[in-house]
């Protein structure tokens, strides 16, 4: 006899996302696409592989996501491939790649699957999924504005907006982000015997990221460390107050956070997060900013890019803080037959009936069984109504139909009533 096999198991920090489950996930991206068709963006699909370069060169050789996190591999060809870490950088590669960027202005959506090799925990995981938003063309800040009006009406969709906090920062231009770096270094060299590990390392590569430590230990030091909006020139300020005001005028709160470095090489100018204090550690839902520079730094002409990502897992997580989400049953209508002339009659009137109703979901109990335990399925599915049919129903070209959720008397009915009653009940289900 054969030997059991071991099973085996997903890689950890990869998640099945199962049955159950997504039914939340499909509310939640019908909602994004939505929100994200209101303000006339468009979808782009994007490979997963790209070339490891593409991610060197954007994203930063200094980063977490760079030094540590990325999924390389070589290919048969031996080519350095890299399951993308972010969509960023591989949506600027299409776009530049296909001639997008021409005296063009594009507002871009993408959604998908990222890999990070972390340390898999609660709302961080090796495979985790995000929908990214990028723009181009447009120097702002209107449409840095636009970005946050989106995030926020996503957020009152949702209903999660009050979970949820904006912070705001600007990082200036590269050369006003070189001149602080000077004075910053100078200021961390003063307190060297404060700086943990990471932040020694990243004294001499990304001494920026210091800003953005979680180290308690740290923490009074940071606070008095010298500020970058502080070493802003005058059209870094005048765009960043320009966005201020906008969100002011439109009654957007947000929070100035003067540390908000964010952790990938490309961004300049204006930068936000949406965070919420309900997550515990992993309490970013939403990250981005603007990144014009990574376009030359692509090979592209100068021009203007401003995008975000959001963490759907995290978004979903908060959803599951509140007790009313309404998620659509699987399934409207379930059928029940009992006996072999029934299974034949039933599967015409369920072709039939999914002719004539589009979009009713109508399950067909398949594999046999007694009443009672296609009845057991039927209720199970969530649906609504049962059709049975019997030996006696079939005969006759009748079918009997009965509420599962509702008291109701069973009614016994004729195809043509039956598709009647099914069609004023579904139109009426989603008015
Ligand atoms: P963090 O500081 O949490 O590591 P990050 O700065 O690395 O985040 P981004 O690259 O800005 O994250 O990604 C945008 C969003 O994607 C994050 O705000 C978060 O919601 C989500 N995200 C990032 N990494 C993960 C992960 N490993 N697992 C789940 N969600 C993630
Ligand atoms: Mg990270």
């Amino acid at each position: 006899m054969a030997k059991q096999q071991q099973a085996i198991q997903a890689i950890r920090g990869m998640h099945d996302i199962l049955p159950e489950q997504s039914p939340y996930w499909q509310w939640l991206e019908n909602k994004a696409r939505q929100v994200l068709g209101a303000y006339g963006y468009q979808e782009i699909r994007l490979p997963i592989v790209e070339k490891t370069d593409l991610f060197k060169r954007s994203i930063g050789e200094v980063t977490d996501i760079v030094e540590k996190e990325m999924y390389t591999f070589d290919d048969r060809n031996g080519d350095s491939l890299t399951l993308r870490p972010e969509g960023t950088a591989g949506c600027l590669r299409a776009c530049l790649e296909h001639g997008l960027l021409h005296n063009q202005s594009h507002r871009l959506w993408y959604y998908g699957p990222m890999f990070r090799h972390e340390r898999p925990q609660k709302g961080r995981y090796r495979q985790f999924y995000q929908l990214g938003v990028e723009t181009y063309g447009m120097p702002g800040p209107d449409v840095d504005a636009e970005m946050i009006l989106l995030t926020d009406r996503l957020w009152k969709k949702l209903g999660i907006r009050d979970k949820v906090e904006l912070q705001l920062n600007s990082l200036g231009t590269t050369e006003e982000r070189a001149a602080y770096r000077g004075t910053l270094v100078t200021y961390f060299k003063q307190h060297i015997d404060v700086l943990d590990d990471d932040s020694l390392r990243r004294l001499e590569t990304n001494p920026l990221r210091i800003l953005d430590s979680k180290n308690p230990d740290m923490q009074a030091m940071l606070q008095e460390a010298p500020i970058l909006l502080e070493h802003l020139g005058e059209v870094s300020l005048e765009h960043f107050n320009s966005l201020r005001s906008a969100l002011d005028d439109l009654g957007i709160a947000y929070q100035l956070n003067t540390r908000l470095v964010r952790g990938l090489d490309y961004y300049g100018k204006t930068v936000f997060e949406w965070v919420t204090d309900e997550l515990g550690a992993q309490g970013t839902i939403c990250a981005g900013g603007r990144y014009d520079g990574l376009i030359e730094q692509l090979g592209g002409k100068a021009n203007h890019a401003i995008g975000f990502a959001m963490g759907m897992e995290r978004i979903l997580a908060l959803v599951e803080l509140l007790d009313d989400v309404a998620i659509e049953p699987g399934v409207d209508v379930y059928m029940i037959r009992v006996g072999e002339a029934a299974e034949k009659a039933g599967l015409a009137l369920a072709e039939r009936i999914r002719d004539e109703i589009d979009g009713l979901k109508l399950q067909v109990n398949c594999g046999g069984g007694s009443f009672k335990s296609q009845f057991k399925k039927a209720d199970k599915s969530g649906a609504a109504y049962a059709i049975i049919i019997g030996g006696d129903e079939a005969e006759r070209g009748q079918a009997a139909l009965k509420s599962l959720r509702i008291e109701q008397e069973q009614v016994t009915l004729t195809h043509d009533e039956l598709l009647q009653t099914l069609q004023n009940w579904y139109s009426n289900k989603s008015l």
